[in-house]
């Protein structure tokens, strides 16, 4: 039976406790996976099809248990062909989690923590989200038949991630303040209202999302790429993407890891200031600002588990701007035909710099995570892109346009 253990004091705590931190020192908790009693091989995997639960062995989930799925994962590995030839780089994959059933890589966290909520019998589920968690959880709570509230930042929520949440019917709640301040007030009703909390602090949530670290080997034909890039907001993908890869070293699946790059968004970069100044714990900022949405985060609540990944794959945090992210995310639209919302975009506009700064070589092998749909956020290519035009219906208006 897998456990949670606190990463702080190493405390054990049960598996069926309804808890989202370490009662003795509020440290996060992890799921302990004991991989002495899985029994599985390659092959048999590759005969599934693919997607999250292509790896059950390896998830948190009680023999017997009721799946809450959509079909999540299994999102394709782009090679970038285009890209590399564009940046002079040798090898390029775009993991597009924007792939999934509600447009992020947050319903791989869903479909484990939803099914984990129905599983320690919670009839309400809750989170406070900067817009895609809200969205994905909405829909799984909605597939689940459960009551599903969300806290928003009022007025900083994309517009595509704020109607999927209306679409499946959570209770929206816009909140005067930031995501920080929504997390806090959620994880208050968590305690008070039960109501059970599905952000990312939530450890069986993550235990989903490492799947993505599972999948590119899989389907690189468990080659390890020699690095992995991945947009940092509150800390928990790269967690875990990191924890899966983890497992599946000490599994036998592969020999080696990956080095771990986390971009974050120059208005929003805690990560990156810890990272820079060696320092072991962020240092919270109070107003993260940055067009990049899902990443506008201040004090991310996984930082320490981030920082360890970091630290473990001789891995490196990086920020960039927001005129980087847009050029990034145009740049991938127009050569990849990959549209991705602009926190998505991040890796991308990481790897650029990272490359000119001569960081990264031009010979590794590279993938790119890009985390959620362009949909989601259609204000941002409104407002940072070409004007689309309006003419008359008229042959030669349209010839002199074409000219011009
Ligand atoms: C949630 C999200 C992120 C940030 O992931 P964290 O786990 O919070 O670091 C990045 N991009 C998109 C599109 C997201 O939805
Ligand atoms: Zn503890």
């Amino acid at each position: 039976m897998p456990e949670l253990r606190c990463i702080n004091c190493g405390r054990k705590h049960r598996p069926d406790e309804r808890i989202y931190t370490c009662p003795a020192c509020n440290g996060l908790l992890e799921v302990t996976i004991d991989l002495d009693k899985i029994s599985v091989n390659k092959s048999d995997i590759e005969n599934r099809k693919p997607g999250v639960w292509r790896y059950r062995e390896f998830l948190p989930v009680k023999e017997g248990s009721k799946i809450i799925t959509l079909e999540e994962g299994g999102t394709p590995l782009y090679r970038a062909k285009n890209l590399e030839k564009e940046l002079g780089i040798k090898e390029l994959y775009i993991k597009n989690e924007g792939a999934n059933p509600s447009g992020s890589f947050k319903d791989r966290g869903m479909t484990v923590g939803v099914s984990k909520a129905i599983e320690l019998g919670a009839t309400s589920v809750g989170c406070a989200s900067t817009g895609n968690t809200s969205a994905s959880l909405a829909a799984y709570a909605g597939k689940a038949g459960i009551k599903c509230i969300v806290l928003l930042p009022a007025g900083k929520i994309a517009i595509g991630k704020l109607a999927q949440a209306v679409l499946h019917g959570a209770l929206v709640v816009g909140i005067r303040g930031n995501f920080d301040i929504a997390l806090k007030l959620i994880r208050e009703a968590g305690e008070k209202l039960n109501i059970y909390l599905l952000n990312s602090i939530n450890p069986w949530r993550l235990e989903g999302q490492k799947t993505q670290g599972y999948e590119i080997l899989d389907q690189m034909s468990w080659e390890v790429p020699d690095r992995i890039i991945v947009p940092v907001g509150n800390c928990g993908n790269i967690s875990s993407i990191w924890k899966g890869l983890k497992e599946f070293r000490e599994y036998g699946f592969c020999d080696t890891l990956p080095i771990m790059t986390g971009i974050q968004a120059e208005g929003a970069a805690p990560v990156v200031h810890a990272f820079e100044n060696r320092r072991e714990d962020i240092t919270p900022i109070g107003d993260p600002d940055t067009l990049a949405t899902a990443i506008r985060i201040g004090a991310p609540v996984n930082a320490p588990k981030a920082l360890t990944a970091l630290k473990e794959s001789k891995g490196l945090a990086k920020a960039v701007t927001d005129e980087e992210i847009i050029s990034a995310q145009k740049l991938i639209a127009r050569k990849e035909g990959i549209g991705v919302e602009p926190a998505s975009a991040s890796s991308i506009a990481g790897l650029i710099k990272l490359l000119d700064n001569g960081t990264i070589q031009r010979d590794e092998r590279i993938v790119c995570i890009t985390t959620g749909h362009a949909l989601k956020d259609p204000e941002a290519i409104f407002n940072n892109y070409e004007k689309p035009v309006e003419i008359d219906p008229d042959i030669n208006v349209l010839k002199d346009l074409l000219r011009s």
